[in-house]
């Protein structure tokens, strides 16, 4: 069953979401501009043996400059058709995600029309159908060069926002009916990811002077497609997701870093499929398109932050905590990575499985000093910017 249509967009990106039940095929295909017949581009999607929902909304409009409007529509007895009649694009990427089954469509306009993408204000979590079209883009301040050291000494504001950072999504893994993992005690993920970026909000507001947005503010589950959307779409600079680790060995401890690309060792594969909420096979699903999908991603960019942070964990950790483990930076096939325009880093603080940090996860100390410890490797990334920028 087609259930709906959902989007988001800003200025030069749109991502669309086709919600279904079951798992049906489909195809897709494009079809150029007709100058005879002035019609535009259009991308559709055939999802075989499928019926609309009883109250399928058939015509979404989008009109974004890059999108008009989504139809859905029976196009045979069996077959449902979903156009996306196009202004103008570029390019655009397609993948699936499970439970529910939903299918993913990025549309990309010109770099131009890229580059010149203001982001819109403030954007608070919002239930999907809350979600409403990007507002008008608003006039970016120059960039503001910072003459200050690489080390900010803390609690004392940057004069304005460092290196280009003037706006950062931080995304509080799982929520409402997604505990996330939970620990021995029955402590949950979604409560500690939380917790940790409000934090975050705070300090890197205060440190930064840039604006954080967060993907949800409260316990409300969010799925993971619309967590990348809304930093798509808010123009961030920079997303960060926080997790609690965990594991079916109850003695793995450590705090990791993760970026999107092909996971290289099973661990990596293992803890996507978690954060996925998927099995160990559509992970492999994922890695085979994922080549297509990489196309948009800061790789590059997302190494050396997720390097940044990780360093920074480690080392500020480790003087309240010596036995602290380093398990390092890794690369893995994350859903809520994928798409994401920015440089996008995942992070899984500590295990909640393991029930010393569990403990610590729970405590506020334990919170407020792995979130400094996130804002100086934010810090030091942009003053690694700020460096390349001033050569
Ligand atoms: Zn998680």
């Amino acid at each position: 069953m087609l259930t709906g249509v959902r989007y988001w967009s800003k200025p030069g990106y749109t991502r669309i979401v086709v919600d279904l039940e079951g798992t049906p095929e489909f195809t897709t295909n494009v079809l150029p501009s007709d100058a005879k017949s002035g019609l535009p581009p259009r991308i559709y999607l055939d999802i075989k043996k499928i019926r609309p929902a009883p109250n399928l909304v058939e015509k979404t409009q989008v009109e974004d400059g890059l999108l008009r409007q989504v139809r859905a529509a029976r196009f045979d007895p069996t077959t449902m058709r979903v156009v996306l009649d196009l202004v103008a694009y570029h390019s655009y990427k397609t993948f699936t995600l499970p439970d529910p089954y939903r299918i993913v469509v990025d549309v990309y306009g010109d770099e131009k029309a890229v580059l010149s993408a203001a982001p819109g204000p403030e954007l608070r979590a919002a239930p999907p159908a809350e979600v409403k079209p990007a507002p008008p883009p608003a006039k970016i301040p120059a960039p503001l060069v910072a003459k200050k050291p690489v080390e900010v000494p803390r609690k004392t504001p940057m004069s304005g926002p460092a290196a280009g950072l003037r706006r950062i999504v931080v995304d509080a893994g799982h929520g409402g009916k997604d505990p996330g993992a939970v620990g021995p005690s029955g402590l949950k993920e979604k409560n500690i990811t939380l917790a940790l970026a409000k934090l975050l909000k705070t300090e890197l507001e205060r440190e930064l002077g840039c604006q954080v947005i967060l993907t949800r503010d409260r316990d409300v589950f969010i799925p993971l497609e619309e967590r990348t959307a809304i930093a798509n779409k808010v123009g961030a600079d920079l997303f960060i997701s926080v997790h609690a680790n965990a594991s079916h060995n109850k003695s793995a401890y450590g705090v990791e870093t993760y970026y999107l690309n092909f996971s290289k060792n099973d661990k990596a594969a293992a803890v996507a499929a978690r954060e996925n909420g998927t099995s160990l096979k559509q992970v492999g699903d994922l890695e085979l398109i994922l080549f297509d999908l990489m196309a948009n991603a800061k790789i590059n960019e997302s190494s050396r932050l997720a390097a940044e942070i990780q360093n920074s964990l480690v080392r500020d950790l480790k003087r309240e905590y010596p036995d602290v483990r380093d398990l390092g930076v890794k690369q893995g096939p994350f859903y809520v990575l994928v798409g994401a325009t920015m440089p996008s880093v995942l992070v899984e603080a500590a295990f909640i499985s393991h029930k010393r940090e569990e403990t610590r996860l729970a405590s506020r100390a334990f919170q407020q000093q792995t979130s400094a410890a996130i804002v100086k490797g934010v810090l030091n990334y942009a003053s690694a910017l700020r460096q390349v920028a001033s050569k």
